[in-house]
């Protein structure tokens, strides 16, 4: 049975990854889908290709999720397109690596901009097109295990992360009443181009991997399965959690 027959969803960031597995399983649960992206235009033709092959619809649209004016291109388009928009998943997001003491004001900047403003304003413009047509909505943000749990190194990904956690949980609160719901998807390690230097060190993964109770990294597929639920009739009362999707990995402690 289709899970998510007759939705209509926009998710950030699905020429690859993540957004690219959400994209593809959401429209193989009938949903139809606007596939987004900033740079690899052959990615977001692969997801719609994906899409098309298993009988589903999709429409791709370049956009900067740090621009406001591409963020209401992203939004009107499902509307054009379909005459609505029900799902928004905040997928897009970026890291860069440095020491706390080294963070330059453009890497901060940046970072911030694609994993916590791009979602603030992308958000606010989907909850105002709900609000002027009387329409529920569901927004389902993917944050990281650390939105909460400290990395060395990644100050500004952690930030932005940790900022995405506590406005999901705001807007749970002011939207509720206007039947809107809020969720994040927490992910652990997950096998997806961000992670390439990591799988490419074998010794690097294994140490990692000695810290997952299930032994392996996550795949695209087992956070798209979460971001279908969140998106179904199923999780009509689930509002302002964190679902965390990492191999046990947050509950794990070694001693050295
Ligand atoms: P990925 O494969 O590198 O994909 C990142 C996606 O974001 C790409 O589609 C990219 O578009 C898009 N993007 C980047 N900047 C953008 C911008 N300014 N405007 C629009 N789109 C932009 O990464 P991923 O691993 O799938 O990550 C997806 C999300 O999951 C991120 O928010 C990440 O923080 C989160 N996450 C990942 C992991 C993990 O282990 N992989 C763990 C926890 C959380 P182009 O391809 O067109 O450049």
């Amino acid at each position: 049975m289709a899970r998510l027959k007759e939705r209509i969803a926009v998710v950030t960031g699905s020429s690859s990854g993540i957004g690219q597995g959400i994209a593809a399983r959401f429209a193989q649960e009938g949903a139809r889908v606007v596939i987004n992206y900033i740079g690899d235009a052959d990615g977001a033709d692969q997801t719609l290709d994906t899409i098309r092959k298993a009988g589903g619809e999709g429409v791709i649209c370049k956009a900067d999720v740090t621009k406001m004016d591409d963020t209401r291109k992203l939004i009107d388009v499902a509307w054009q397109t379909w005459g609505g928009c029900d799902v928004l998943v905040n997928n897009a997001g970026m890291e860069k690596e440095a020491d706390f003491w080294e963070v330059t004001e453009a890497d901060y900047d940046k970072v911030l901009g694609v994993n916590l403003r791009g979602p603030f304003f992308l958000t606010q413009y989907f909850v105002q097109k709900l609000l002027a047509a009387g329409k529920p909505g569901r927004v389902i943000n993917i944050s990281s295990v650390h939105e909460d749990m400290a990395f060395p190194g990644l100050s500004t990904y952690c930030a932005s992360k940790g900022g995405i956690r506590m406005l999901m949980r705001n807007l749970a609160v002011e939207l509720g009443p206007k039947n809107i719901t809020f969720n994040n998807i927490a992910p652990g390690a997950i096998s997806t181009p961000m992670n390439a230097s990591l799988l490419n060190n074998k010794a690097e993964l294994d140490a990692l991997l000695e810290n997952v109770p299930l032994g392996r990294m996550g795949t695209v597929e087992d956070v798209a399965g979460l971001a279908v639920f969140l998106a179904s009739d199923e999780a009509a009362y689930v509002t302002g959690s964190t679902y965390v999707i990492d191999g046990g990995l947050m509950r794990s402690y070694h001693e050295q």
